[in-house]
């Protein structure tokens, strides 16, 4: 089939990549030149393991086209997709005026002649933003047009997104009416996964409960943990107890920092948003955010317990991204523990496997800071040891080397990577979380 997609970001140029990989003809829009200009010229401007390779394929087949023009995507494709941001406002409100800013470029680009379109939200929007883009594209287009709206909205996890993309756990696809609904079965038809067909507004209404429950699963965790170390339990035994009840399952119990990135922390305050304005509150939901804000704090308590203050004391931090895999920082708990270090007159050496570019454009980082691809050499007079970031490769680190580089042998695991028995082996300070 033929597809546009509105917006050529983690979600868009991902999602966009794979569905040209599975046959459909992809043209994918942004109205950043420099982003497009990037494509264009071969080169993928966002870390995301297998990326790259499938972009280059599906260019190379003529599968995959870049452009600034929503004109050229709406013109040349059946089922329009929209991915652009929806960013929080102060009140923890979704700020929709991206999405209605395109609902209005789509408008203007129908024609009756151009014959039916389907229009898609794909970025996670709130319930019933679906019959606002109908109004809006009903209003602005000329009379005579005909189209459908759906809500397609995307689970993706950055960092396996295109594994996440190729082989969904399900597709959820809501919308009120059947024309659409028949378009949408087929671009997923090369897709081994279940869909689910609802309404839209049960569509729409999906993301945020997914999102807000899994969050709630790592708040639960780590108040769990806490208990744990006031107790002398470990959590990582309590956590491998509980998920082995497949009722309750492993995933996301894994106790650290709490949750970051670009979707957890606003995805949960426009789900709060949502119920206050429905009239039926979610204070449970406000319990989840205050557990993830006080984990940072309860982090940063114990390095200050141990180290007394941080001005003037160097601090090896491992980790800038929001998690593993990924050089986003947005919302980024490790950026925000760089930043309250710093602030504190902490002199930071940071490195990170993909993230030591996004973190030096987009963290606002000020103070004594520098950036190293070399993960040993921030620890040579370091006063102690942070990680924030769950990367495989500090999993994986060399205990002696660090023993032998750091100061003082203190280790401060925000993530439980390493065994405490083989930190202790080694002859390291460790501390980290619930155990
Ligand atoms: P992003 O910021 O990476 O990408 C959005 C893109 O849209 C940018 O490249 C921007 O230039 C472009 N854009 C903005 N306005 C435009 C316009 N009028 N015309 C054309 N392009 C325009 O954002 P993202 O992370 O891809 O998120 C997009 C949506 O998907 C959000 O609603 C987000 O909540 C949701 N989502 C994100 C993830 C994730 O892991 N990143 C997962 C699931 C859902």
């Amino acid at each position: 089939m033929k597809i546009s997609i509105i917006g050529t970001g983690y979600v868009g140029l991902t999602s966009g990549t794979c569905f040209a990989e599975v046959g459909h003809e992809v043209t994918c829009v942004d109205n950043n030149p420099e982003k497009v200009a990037t494509l264009l010229a071969g080169k993928v401007p966002i870390y995301e393991p297998g990326l790259e390779e499938l972009v280059k394929s599906n260019v190379a087949a003529g599968r995959l086209k870049f452009t600034t023009s929503t004109e050229e995507g709406v013109k040349n494709s059946d089922v329009i997709f929209i991915a652009v941001p929806t960013p929080p406002q102060p009140d923890g409100s979704v700020d929709l005026s991206f999405i209605e800013k395109v609902a209005r470029e789509i408008a203007q680009c129908l024609t009756p002649e151009l014959g039916y379109r389907v229009i898609v939200d794909k970025s996670t929007v709130p319930v019933k933003t679906g019959d606002k883009v109908e109004q809006t594209v009903r209003r602005y287009a000329p009379p005579g047009v005909e189209f459908g709206v759906v809500s397609n909205p995307e689970f993706l996890r950055e960092g396996c997104a295109v594994d996440d993309l190729l082989h969904p756990d399900r597709v959820v696809i809501g919308s009120n009416d059947d024309r659409a609904l028949a378009y949408m079965q087929k671009i997923y038809e090369p897709f081994v996964a279940p869909v689910l067909v609802t309404d839209i507004n049960s569509a729409e209404l999906i993301k945020h409960a997914a999102n807000s429950f899994l969050a709630l699963k790592i708040s639960y965790i780590n108040a769990v943990a806490n208990i744990c170390e006031a107790s002398g339990a470990d959590v990582e035994k309590v956590a491998e107890g509980i998920g082995m009840d497949k009722r309750i399952g492993r995933a996301f119990l894994n106790a650290g920092l709490g949750y970051g990135g670009s979707c957890f922390p606003k995805d949960i305050k426009a789900f709060i948003h949502i119920s206050e304005t429905l009239g039926q509150p979610f204070g449970l939901l406000k319990e989840v955010e205050s557990i993830n804000a006080h984990q940072l704090e309860r982090f940063l308590n114990k390095i200050r317990e141990k180290l007394w203050v941080f001005r003037e004391k160097k601090i090896a931090l491992w980790g800038l991204a929001f998690k593993q895999n990924t050089d986003d920082v947005r919302e980024s708990v490790a950026i925000k523990l760089c930043q309250k270090m710093l602030k504190e007159g902490a002199v930071v050496a940071a490195t990170d496997p993909e993230a030591l570019g996004t973190a030096q454009k987009f963290g606002e980082l000020t103070g004594d800071i520098t950036y190293h691809e070399d993960m040993y050499a921030t620890l040579d007079g370091a006063d102690a040891l942070v990680i924030g970031t769950e990367w495989p490769a500090f999993a994986k680190a060399d205990l002696a080397e660090i023993k032998k580089r750091l100061r003082t042998p203190l280790v401060f695991d925000g993530r439980n990577l390493i065994d405490p028995k083989d930190a202790k082996a080694a002859g390291l300070e460790y501390h980290s979380i619930g155990r």
